[in-house]
């Protein structure tokens, strides 16, 4: 069985599949991020131009218990996971709290187990799909949102359809800063700070990313700056900018983040404004993300008479991130097939009826998890009707400013959602702990906060996908399914 691209999707699913059915399978997984160091495989690093990802994602209670118990014993270790979120329909109490895990933190444990637990082959570069499908069974395809390999087999699989999340005609694309901080303040007292609004989210194990949506014209300031003229940088490479004596620069391009040196840059004090409201001292980088969606036809293909291909992941599924969910949806999938395999591989060649099951699980949390993130970028008025996230931003970017009203507006979200929450996550500050923070905030800042409105938690709550996964007993001998013959 092959596995294209070794994110933490890819190594969930060769992880699974291999404590499901030990040696009944044999994995190989290929990531191009990868480099041989000895009788090793680790991750490539800067000078490789691999610039490791820093971002805290949110596992739900669901999925993370549903891992491996040997996996789930190596990630949670002390001090590396943190519970931030309550408990929701996707965490119930039962199984507990939502964790906050760094996606660098995920990605080395599961390389390591990948190689000393599960024995799995690794393949450091680009995966390549062999000129013949012969002796390969599956082929799981987890090489990200851009999936080059899907891109190779569209032929099988589709291109994936702009038309269901545009706006008039055009594919909505959002711009989103990340602005990566140290934390000063207990991660948990800041939920509500994120909830009461959709300009800022922050995300936190002791720091991490404030992520800040912009307006066409703020990411229009997203301009950066070589020894010659501008230079592609941040917005192509998403490149993180670093703090070097009061401007934020690309070691790699040689290039300035230009509202960083700018005085009239309109942005630049928005940026700063963020890090005040969840007690940040210094920014400590700067990158931007570019959030569309696309609808995908199938999720399982025959490749050829004995050979199934599979989009796991985000090269399924690459969801905008506000609400928390794409890593989610990607372990789901990738534990769902693991579970489909284990369960119809008898030794014979698979066949099309064989993900069925499967292939309706990945159909319904298409549905689940785009029509949540659609909602959220389409964010509707109190009377239903849309309303994007830049026209609430322009509108709290003009005046009239009334300080008072708008703080006592903020307040009372943050109270209403403290109630909420109440018994689904730990004790919470008292209001003048939030009146104090908000009130440091510019008065534009306040009412941009107030016209981006609260989460829409009730539109996009409900009911959850779940996953059936059980880790049986692998000593029942069978031929086995195989990488190639
Ligand atoms: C700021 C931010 C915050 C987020 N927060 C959350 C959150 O709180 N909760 C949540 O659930 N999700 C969150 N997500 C989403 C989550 O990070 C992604 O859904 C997840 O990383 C997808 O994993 P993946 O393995 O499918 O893809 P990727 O992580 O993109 O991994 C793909 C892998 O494929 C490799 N590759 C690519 N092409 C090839 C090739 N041709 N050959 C070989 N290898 C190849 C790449 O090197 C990479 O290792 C967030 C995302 C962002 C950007």
């Amino acid at each position: 069985m092959d596995v294209a691209g070794g994110g933490p999707v890819g190594l969930v699913f060769a992880c699974s599949l291999r404590a499901m059915m030990g040696d009944q399978v044999v994995v190989r997984v290929h990531d191009r991020r990868w480099r041989r160091h000895g009788n090793r495989v680790v991750w490539m690093g800067e000078q490789e131009g691999n610039f490791r990802r820093e971002q805290v994602v949110t596992l739900q209670s669901n999925v993370w218990s549903t891992l491996p118990l040997r996996v789930q014993k190596r990630l949670f270790a002390d001090g590396r996971f943190g519970e931030m979120w309550p408990l929701g329909p996707d965490s119930p109490a039962d199984r507990g709290r939502p964790r906050n895990l760094k996606i660098r933190w995920i990605e080395d444990v599961l390389l390591d187990m990948a190689q000393d637990v599960y024995g799995i082959e690794l393949v450091p570069g680009r995966y390549t799909p062999p000129p013949s499908w012969s002796g390969t069974h599956v082929v799981a395809i987890c090489d990200g949102a851009n999936s080059p390999t899907r891109e190779l087999l569209k032929d099988h699989f589709g291109s994936p359809d702009r038309d269901f999340y545009s706006v008039g005609g055009e594919q909505l694309v959002e711009t989103v800063l990340g602005i990566r901080i140290k934390g000063t303040l207990p991660d948990e007292h800041t939920v509500p700070l994120t909830v009461c609004q959709n300009r800022y989210l922050f995300n936190s194990l002791g720091g991490g990313f404030i992520n800040m949506r912009l307006t066409a014209e703020e990411a229009s300031e997203i301009v950066t700056i070589g020894e010659d003229g501008p230079v592609e940088c941040m917005r192509r490479y998403r490149c993180m900018m670093l703090p070097r004596g009061g401007r934020f620069v690309c070691d790699r391009h040689r290039a300035v983040l230009k509202p960083s040196v700018d005085r009239l840059s309109f942005l630049w004090p928005r940026i700063m404004e963020g890090a005040r409201l969840f007690g940040a001292g210094d920014i400590l980088g700067l990158t931007v993300f570019q959030l569309s969606m696309t609808q995908t036809a199938r999720f399982t293909a025959q490749l050829a008479p004995s050979t199934f291909g599979f989009l796991l992941g985000d090269a399924a599924n690459s969801l905008h991130f506000w609400p928390g969910r794409g890593l989610n949806t990607g372990v789901k999938s990738a534990l769902s097939l693991a579970g489909a395999l284990r369960s119809r591989w008898q030794g014979r060649p698979l066949r099309a009826a064989d993900f069925s099951g499967h292939e309706g699980l990945m159909q319904q949390l298409q549905y689940r998890e785009k029509s949540r993130a659609w909602t959220t970028m389409l964010m509707p008025d109190e009377d239903g009707a849309p309303r994007l996230i830049e026209d609430r931003l322009r509108a709290g970017l003009r005046g009239p400013h009334d300080r008072q009203a708008l703080l006592a507006e903020l307040l009372n979200r943050v109270r209403d959602i403290k109630s909420r929450l109440a018994g689904r996550m730990g004790a919470l500050p008292a209001d003048d702990w939030y009146l104090a923070r908000l009130g440091a905030l510019h008065v534009k800042t306040l009412k941009a906060l107030v016209e981006s409105g609260p989460w829409i938690t009730r539109e996009i709550g409900g009911d959850e996908v779940s996953v059936k996964v059980d880790f049986p007993d692998t000593r029942v001998v069978l031929p086995r399914l195989a990488a190639t013959a």
